[in-house]
């Protein structure tokens, strides 16, 4: 099996030199184990924190060992009658070609005609039910609200902007960081307005845009985008606080918002989450985005970048904005 493996940890930007390529021969199966083609192997804006040796929410990777993460292949031999062999499975095991161990690590799931088993690591996975976990769940979107959401254009992004449309909304505004991600948002994504982060100051941009307020703010970026939303947030408003990808390479200490007084004056609610601690949501999520993919009311894009050799590019790439959707390796 060829795998990815972490051995340095990073400061600032990783490089290449902070990963190997290991070739690790795999043992015999024993009883009531799988082995398993990875079809797609997931990159995740999470996966820089865990470089880092900090105590977060998950434990950071193991030096000297094979990057952990969000992955979907094929079972090509099985000695598990849950898992027959051809079964399609959703597991952590990340960024290597073959995985193998217990049945009990692999989720089987359904193969849905006409959608490819990758959206099990996107719309139809941890990112699509972040999208809607921080929506409904964490900012209790209600019809009629206004929304701004940053890092539109990202996996996470696409699904929220239609999420919100579909959930309501009556306006929605969102931030990405080209020309050319700013029309997607507008003319794919079912963005009302959108602007691009890069061309002038987010404040500025966002005040242009915002009308008389936002209600609601779902916020991937942080910094700059945090503080642009407070500055236009209306009594009452809520936000939920899913990333702060400003901020993950950062080798110094980032300033904060100036104008946290906003919280107090407009009585807004601010709120972080991670989606561990929504994975009950599932099935209610599972319940409305099969129908919405189903009737083509939420569209959903992939980045893809071939071969599990080229995985450390493939998360360079998400990091400075290479995707546009969900960002997957697929294996050769
Ligand atoms: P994306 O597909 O959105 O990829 C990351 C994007 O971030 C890039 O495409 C890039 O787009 C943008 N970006 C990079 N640097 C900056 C910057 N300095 N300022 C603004 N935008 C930047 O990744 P995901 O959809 O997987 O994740 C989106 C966010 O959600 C991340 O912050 C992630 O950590 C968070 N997340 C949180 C979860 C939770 O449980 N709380 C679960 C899953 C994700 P651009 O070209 O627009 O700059």
């Amino acid at each position: 099996s060829t795998q990815i493996q972490l051995i340095n940890r990073p400061v600032g930007w990783p490089t290449q030199d902070d990963f190997r390529t290991a070739t690790v021969e795999l043992p015999d199966l024993g009883p009531d184990q799988v082995r398993v083609a990875n079809e797609f192997v997931s990159v995740d804006p999470y996966m820089r924190g865990r470089m880092n040796d900090v105590k977060s929410y998950i434990p950071p990777f193991a030096l000297g060992e094979t990057m952990t993460g969000g992955a979907v292949g094929r079972v090509v031999e099985s000695t598990a009658a849950t898992h027959p062999v051809g079964s399609v499975v959703v597991h952590d095991l990340g960024w290597r070609d073959v995985a193998q161990g217990d049945a009990s690590v692999f989720r089987v799931v359904e193969e849905i005609p006409g959608v490819s088993i990758s959206a099990y690591l996107g719309i139809l996975g941890l990112t699509g039910l972040t999208a809607y976990v921080g929506l409904v769940h964490i900012a209790h979107l209600k019809a009629g609200d206004s929304v701004f959401i940053s890092g539109a254009a990202g996996a996470v992004g696409t699904a929220a902007g239609q999420i919100a449309r579909l959930e309501g909304a009556s306006r929605v505004i969102g931030s990405a960081g080209s020309a050319e991600k700013v029309a997607l948002l507008t003319d794919r994504y079912g963005y009302d307005a959108a602007f691009d982060y890069k061309q002038a100051p987010v404040r500025e941009q966002l005040r242009g845009l915002a009308g008389d307020g936002i209600d609601v703010y779902f916020d991937n970026v942080g910094g700059d985008h945090l503080e642009a939303a407070l500055d236009v947030m209306r009594n009452g408003g809520r936000a939920a606080l899913c990333g702060a990808i400003s901020a993950y390479n950062a080798t110094e200490r980032t300033p904060g918002p100036d104008n946290m007084v906003n919280i107090i004056s407009r009585g807004l609610t601010l709120e972080g989450f991670t989606l561990g601690n929504y994975t009950h949501v599932f099935p209610e999520f599972a319940a409305k985005m099969g129908p919405w993919l189903a009737s083509g009311d939420v569209v959903h894009d992939e980045t893809i970048v071939d071969g599990i050799e080229n995985s450390v590019d493939a998360f360079l790439q998400l990091m400075r904005g290479g995707n546009v959707g969900k960002m997957l390796v697929k294996v050769a």
